[in-house]
């Protein structure tokens, strides 16, 4: 099976297909996110990656991309899935060095309805387990997780205003990802749907049509 870019903008329901992908097709995932909130304190390397979070500083292209490839042999074999990387040109262009093999894969949503289901996310403190209030994805009793009876709490930062912001940096680099990885004919656009059994089956058709 092939690799995997997903990419699509704020609440695109990127994690949810990432979730399915690694539990129905064997799939290893990536998340930046994850990947800086996960680094020990081991090495000089990791150790500066933290004191700049901690700082607010961004972090830069190439350290996001070395810590992606070292990820990725940590890994070894077997298909990957990468989200939240690449977000730009330059990044998409440093991942080329050292990921092959791979399709990507846009989950398109406008900004209306990605609003919507941004204010609508909601999870289990104590599982962790995602819903959203307007989807499908609503638990079954109001406000209480299926699994563990739990109350759902909000994300914090989903509020109208850090979507806008994080919309409108999504916005100002998707044309020339998409550019960049439509001239290497890799490029492949879904709708995210409310239906996310009907999202991953798109991505599975595209993935069967690959082989
Ligand atoms: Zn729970």
């Amino acid at each position: 099976m092939k690799n995997i870019i997903l990419y699509g903008a704020p609440a695109a329901g990127k994690g949810t297909m990432c979730e399915l992908l690694i539990e129905k097709l064997g799939y290893k995932h990536i998340s930046t996110g994850e990947l800086f909130r996960s680094l020990d304190d081991s090495t000089e390397f990791n150790r500066s990656i933290h004191e700049k979070i901690a700082k607010g500083i961004l972090i830069d292209d190439e350290t996001t991309a070395t810590l992606v490839k070292n990820r990725l042999n940590e890994l070894g074999n077997g298909p990957v899935v990468l989200d939240g990387f690449p977000r730009t040109l330059s990044q998409a262009k440093l991942l080329d060095e050292f990921f092959e093999n791979y399709i990507v894969i846009i989950l398109e949503v406008s900004e209306e309805v990605a609003l919507r289901r941004t204010l609508g996310r909601v999870n289990c403190p104590k599982c962790g387990r995602i819903y959203n209030i307007y989807t499908d994805m609503k638990p079954k009793q109001d406000n209480i997780c299926d699994d563990c009876k739990c109350e759902l709490k909000g994300r914090t930062d989903d509020n109208e205003e850090s979507f806008k912001v994080r919309f409108n940096t999504y916005l100002a680099n998707v044309e020339s990802v998409l550019d960049y990885y439509r001239r290497k004919n890799s490029l492949h656009i879904i709708p995210s749907l409310e239906s996310k059994e009907e999202v991953f089956a798109n991505i599975k058709k595209i993935l069967d049509s690959q082989e």
